[in-house]
């Protein structure tokens, strides 16, 4: 689960984490109230799970009350990167003497934790990565052993932090570590973390996504998912216990396995087509799951062809087709719907689908097959 900034804010500061004093707001009078009791000048922020904010006119500094009814007016509602933004953060503005950039995820490969510390923070990670990787001093950490303050030390020298920034970023490192770790962060990333000109380190923005693997212990995790879903699709998918992701396009899917609804996507879009969505059905594919999976893309008023891939292992595909008949029997479904049925006892699924075949119920034997129909009639 991805945290808004604030939520990020609010998360970093339980670990000690220095941040700026705000509130959010929801409406330009909250904006304003909220800027009355920080003090200007204050920043307006757009409340979005992107990056880029500041680019996209999402982030701006309001030195008195007309000032933050303007921006917070703009930003209200402001489409960035197709979120729009619903809510604002509005914080102490600080002064800036430098720029830094901090983060700890996984390093996958080699099992280990990953952090990242660099100077020339600001701008995005990818970019200094990309024009100066030697600006990124990249620390490999033992999950055994954690994080200790020398290390801390001796890995804010090596990023070549001014030297006044140094023993209070090591400290702040230490704590963020303790954050990603024990607050069970895939995620933690500060991008700035700042200097100001009165040498103070603090974190002026937040990015922070949660292991949801680890939910179970943390029960106060709720209060971040009341505010989750901007996407009223993923949050009836949620409900259904569904593992379902909301895209822009015409062809709602549904497969059995997460590679290989990804796979799905892939040849959606390699013959020409769009996908609505990413739905993953796993292991269950019995009615149930197969009407719930079916009303969700259903509600999604931009599908206009569904295209059901399914690859037999443990699921047999004779129960994925009675699955089917008995969704259908319970919901409506608006478009039609496009059948790749393989694996286990795929014959016997096929023959029980085979006397309710018809214009809106379609099989094909492969799965480039299927998805070609299925994209033609969501362009029909
Ligand atoms: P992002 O663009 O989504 O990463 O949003 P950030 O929170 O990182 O803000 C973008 C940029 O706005 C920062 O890199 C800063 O340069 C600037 N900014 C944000 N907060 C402040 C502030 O309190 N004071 C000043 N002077 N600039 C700020
Ligand atoms: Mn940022």
């Amino acid at each position: 689960m991805d945290l808004f900034e604030y939520q990020g804010k609010q998360y970093f500061a339980r670990y000690g984490i220095a941040v700026s004093p705000g509130d959010i707001a929801d409406t330009v009078d909250q904006a304003v109230a909220v800027a009355e009791r920080v003090g200007y000048p204050v920043v307006v922020k757009a409340q979005v799970k992107v990056g880029g904010r500041g680019k996209a006119g999402g982030v701006k500094l309001a030195a008195n009350v007309e000032e933050v009814r303007l921006h917070a007016g703009n930003i209200l509602g402001l489409d960035i990167k197709g979120h729009v933004v619903r809510r604002l953060w509005i914080e102490r503005s600080s002064d800036i003497a430098k720029e830094y950039y901090a983060s700890f995820t996984l390093d996958r490969l080699n099992k280990v934790h990953l952090g990242m510390l660099s100077a020339q923070g600001g701008v995005e990670i990818e970019v200094v990565a990309e024009e100066n990787p030697e600006a990124i001093a990249f620390l490999s950490i033992d999950p055994v052993h954690g994080l200790d303050l020398a290390t801390a030390r001796r890995w804010v020298n090596e990023a070549e932090l001014d030297e006044v920034a140094r023993e209070q970023a090591a400290t702040l490192l230490v704590h963020l570590y303790e954050c990603y770790t024990h607050g069970d962060c895939d995620l933690a990333e500060i991008n700035p973390l700042i200097l100001t000109p009165d040498n103070k380190v603090h974190a002026l923005d937040a990015k922070v996504t949660l292991d949801e693997n680890a939910s179970f212990r943390h029960p106060e995790w709720e209060e971040f998912r009341a505010t989750e879903f901007d996407d009223p699709r993923e949050k009836m998918a949620k409900e259904k216990g569904l593992n379902y992701i909301g895209l822009d396009g015409t062809v709602g899917i549904i497969a059995n396995g997460a590679g290989l609804a990804m796979s799905t996507l892939d040849v959606v879009n390699q013959v020409g087509g769009t996908a609505a969505n990413f739905l993953d059905i796993g292991g269950g594919a019995n009615a149930d799951v197969m009407a719930a999976a079916l009303e969700v893309i259903n509600a999604d008023p931009k599908v206009k062809a569904i295209f059901v891939n399914i690859f037999g292992g443990i699921t047999r595909v004779d129960d994925v087709a009675h699955g089917v008949l008995e969704a259908l029997g319970r919901v409506s479904i608006a478009s039609p719907i496009v059948l790749r049925l393989d694996g286990t006892n795929a014959v016997e699924g096929r023959a029980i689908l085979a006397p309710h075949l018809s214009a809106s119920l379609i099989t094909e034997p492969t799965m480039m097959d299927a998805a070609r129909r299925a994209v033609s009639l969501a362009k029909a």
